[in-house]
């Protein structure tokens, strides 16, 4: 059932209002209803003159201090004033005035405690807590040592009526608090997980944009590579010759970028499926040294290929594990201006002998990735400060790529490198 408040009422909890404000708006309002309410009750009770006259008193400090807080926005100033006023120095006054530890204002210490709690926030909560804890214990260790400057009822019927009704008041604010308390973080959460779900589905409607587009752009610059490859090959004059030959070289670069976007919004929408089936090692081992020699030949580089242990054929994807060979071997000759490229594949039982470790190693002698640098390396859009400013052309995509693609397969990816020292790159898969 929802209770409609009137919105004079309900503007004082509004949603945008940070849940402490909320609470103390509460804890106000309750305050002047049972400040009055006490009002009204001490007029049969002892000392009723003296205690209406406090309570009184109380319930327009929370009026004002309600109205000060919402118009100012004033809130730990007004949470330190409550606290100063009505539960150090107003509750010890009641407390001397009604009864002492014979009536209901041990109820109202533990709502003081327990308000300060909610209301103030780390060492400044545990240490008001602790003041109050120790000045109710000291006030009742008065009372009892100082009887003479109590007002007693002067009947237990008297007592056991302000014990109810502190305990009645008490017990019912607390629990409209806690409970409150509780829907509200209830409602956040749903609102949250709302909010969440809508940013997933915004998210996977962005990758597949992004994957679509990506899908229908290879295909004209793959159409436009080929005419430009048959205007290359037909002896064009070396003028337009030189001229394809740059188109070439774009679109090249061109349809790497478009690659790894693809690869990306594939990963991030789920839709990157791995196709499992036996391969021969072979066919990826001169596919792969191919590559790199055909790479590190362009830039002057020598290359080196060292294949241990591999069985004649394997059971995984070739085409993936194809692909994060061939980026590393990418990555080292790109970061490299003099020496070497190295690529070793070795095949090991695996420990458990569930079958064989493949692990490819790429080394080389070039740049190396800086201390600062080397955590993030494969975190997408890392790229080193000398990589972005530099003509090297790159998106920082590939290697999240690499370590995606790797721990897909159940496999792992590692980096030893120090600037200026070369880097080599371990991928194990099993
Ligand atoms: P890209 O090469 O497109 O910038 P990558 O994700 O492949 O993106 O690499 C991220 C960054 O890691 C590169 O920009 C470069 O700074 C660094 N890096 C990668 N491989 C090497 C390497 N073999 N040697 C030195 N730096 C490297």
């Amino acid at each position: 059932m929802k209770i409609e408040l009137p919105p004079v009422i309900s503007a004082f909890f509004r949603p945008e209002l940070d849940s402490r404000v909320r609470l103390f708006n509460l804890l106000a309002m309750a305050g002047i209803v049972i400040s009055l309410l006490i009002v009204v009750f001490s007029s049969v009770l002892v000392g009723g003159l003296q205690i209406a006259a406090i309570s009184f008193f109380s319930a327009c400090l929370a009026g004002g201090l309600l109205y000060y807080s919402n118009t100012s926005g004033q809130y730990q100033r007004c949470y330190l004033i409550t606290i100063l006023v009505i539960f150090f120095a107003g509750f010890a006054l009641l407390f001397l005035a009604g009864g002492a530890y014979h009536s209901g204002m041990p109820s109202f210490f533990i709502f003081s405690i327990l308000f300060t709690v909610f209301m103030l926030e780390g060492r400044k909560m545990f240490i008001v807590a602790a003041l109050e804890i120790i000045f109710y214990s000291l006030l009742c260790l008065y009372a009892y040592s100082v009887p003479s400057q109590v007002v007693w009822f002067e009947t237990d019927e008297e007592a056991i009526l302000d014990i109810i009704f502190g305990f009645v008041t008490v017990s019912v604010t607390l629990g409209i608090t806690i409970h409150l308390s509780f829907h509200l973080y209830n409602s956040q959460q749903c609102q949250l997980e709302q909010a969440r779900k809508v940013a997933i589905q915004a998210n996977q409607a962005k990758s597949l944009f992004l994957a679509s587009m990506s899908h229908e752009i290879r295909t004209p610059i793959n159409i436009m590579l080929a005419m430009n490859e048959m205007i290359i090959r037909l002896r064009a004059p070396a003028e337009i010759a030189g001229y394809a030959a740059r188109a070439q070289e774009a679109g090249r670069m061109l349809l790497a970028l478009i690659n790894d976007n693809l690869d990306v919004a594939k990963i991030e929408s789920g839709k990157l499926e791995l196709v499992e089936e036996a391969y021969l090692t072979d066919a990826l081992v001169q596919n792969l040294v191919r590559l790199g020699r055909e790479q590190t030949g362009n830039k002057g580089l020598s290359f080196a290929a060292e294949v241990t242990g591999l069985p004649v054929a394997l059971w995984g994807d070739s085409l993936h594990l194809r692909q994060i060979a061939a980026n590393l071997i990418s990555n080292a000759v790109k970061y490299t201006e003099t020496g070497s490229v190295s690529l070793s594949l070795t095949g090991r039982t695996a420990s458990d002998n569930s079958g064989i470790m493949l692990t490819i190693e790429v080394t080389d002698t070039g740049k190396g990735i800086s201390r600062e640098l080397l955590p993030f390396i494969f975190e997408a859009f890392t790229r080193s400060e000398e990589a972005r400013n530099s003509k090297i052309e790159g998106t920082g995509l590939g290697l999240a790529i690499v370590r995606e693609l790797t721990e897909r397969m159940g496999g792992r990816i590692a980096v030893a490198s120090e600037y200026g020292q070369g880097s080599t790159f371990t991928v194990e898969i099993p």
